[in-house]
């Protein structure tokens, strides 16, 4: 009996299996004709400056809405994308997405204002033709680098395949900045850092979270903030769903903070009303913590 549950789990293990496949061959080719058809979309999320409460970066959010799937989250088919060869593609798309959208919100918002986008391995590794025809796009427009901020994660560092020394400099040269995504789930050495031209370290949402109830995450993030500052990082938290949370941040040097509690990722359109809320938030906060 223990022998044919055995069986059965394998066999319920392998359909589950199947059935993943069968979603990764269906979603590797709806991703081919979504470029195509629009069903992109970028949506932004607010990041906090907490020492002024300044309001001028937002994340980019890749939104993919099919006409039969529905919205199918990009932890679902960035991976897909990557594998399918077809990462490159959607990112010059998410690229030119948000150097126009950050040319507006500079003329509309703030001249200072800055867009945050996610850049997958593959396309950090892609020949460096690749990252060239960025810069190149960027300087036929009237735009500072500085308007665009691009997220990699940590594990590129190691990778020499990706030339990651080379390629920072590349982009720090035209006047983007850099910052580290998903901190401290890779390799998690603070130590190879300081070769780097970087700007900001996020830590990652799984600290975060665990803020309130677990010792160990507050040191964590405290170490983080103090060694990236000691290098000359700032610092985000990511996935800041709590104003315990927000507190305790702030008490440990956090300099940004972005999740939840202020806003969620929006629809462009949708941006300045987001923006205002967050202000009004801030302000009656510090008016009721004035002596
Ligand atoms: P990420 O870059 O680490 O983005 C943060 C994720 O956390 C986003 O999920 C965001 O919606 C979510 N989030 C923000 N605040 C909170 C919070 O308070 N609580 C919780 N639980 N979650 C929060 P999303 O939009 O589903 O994106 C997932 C991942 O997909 C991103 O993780 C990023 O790695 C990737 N991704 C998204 N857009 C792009 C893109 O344009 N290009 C590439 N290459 N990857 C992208
Ligand atoms: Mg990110
Ligand atoms: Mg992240």
């Amino acid at each position: 009996a223990a022998k044919d549950r055995g069986r059965n789990r394998t066999s319920y293990f392998s359909r589950d299996l199947e059935a993943a496949t069968e979603q990764r061959v269906r979603i590797a080719r709806e991703l081919r004709s979504a470029l195509a058809d629009s069903q992109f979309s970028l949506h932004y999320q607010p990041i906090i400056d907490l020492r002024s409460g300044v309001l001028r970066k937002v994340e980019a959010l890749i939104r993919w809405q099919h006409p039969t799937l529905g919205q199918v989250s990009p932890a679902e088919f960035i991976p897909v994308a990557e594998q399918a060869g077809l990462i490159n593609e959607i990112g010059d798309w998410v690229f030119e997405t948000a150097l126009t959208q950050a040319a507006q919100w500079r003329r509309s918002l703030h001249p200072e204002f800055q867009i945050t986008l996610n850049v997958s391995p593959a396309q950090f590794r892609a020949e460096d033709a690749y990252l060239a025809r960025w810069l190149q796009r960027l300087r036929a427009e009237p735009l500072p680098g500085r308007a665009l901020v691009l997220e990699i994660t940590e594990g590129l560092l190691l990778d020499a395949s990706a030339s990651p020394e080379q390629r920072l400099e590349l982009l720090r040269e035209a006047g983007l900045q850099v910052s580290i995504d998903d901190f401290g789930t890779g390799y998690s050495s603070l130590s190879y850092l300081h070769r780097y031209a970087i700007d900001y370290v996020k830590i990652d949402q799984s600290f975060v979270s665990g803020l309130e109830r677990d010792p160990r995450a507050l040191a964590l993030c405290k170490a983080i903030i103090a060694m990236s500052h000691a290098l000359g990082f700032q610092v985000v938290a990511e996935g800041v769903e709590t104003g315990g949370q927000l507190a305790l941040l702030e008490s440990s040097g956090c300099d940004f903070a972005q999740g939840y509690y202020f806003g969620r990722p929006v629809p462009a359109a949708d941006l300045p009303d987001s923006l205002g809320r967050i202000e009004q938030r801030l302000w009656s906060h510090s008016a009721a913590g004035a002596p």
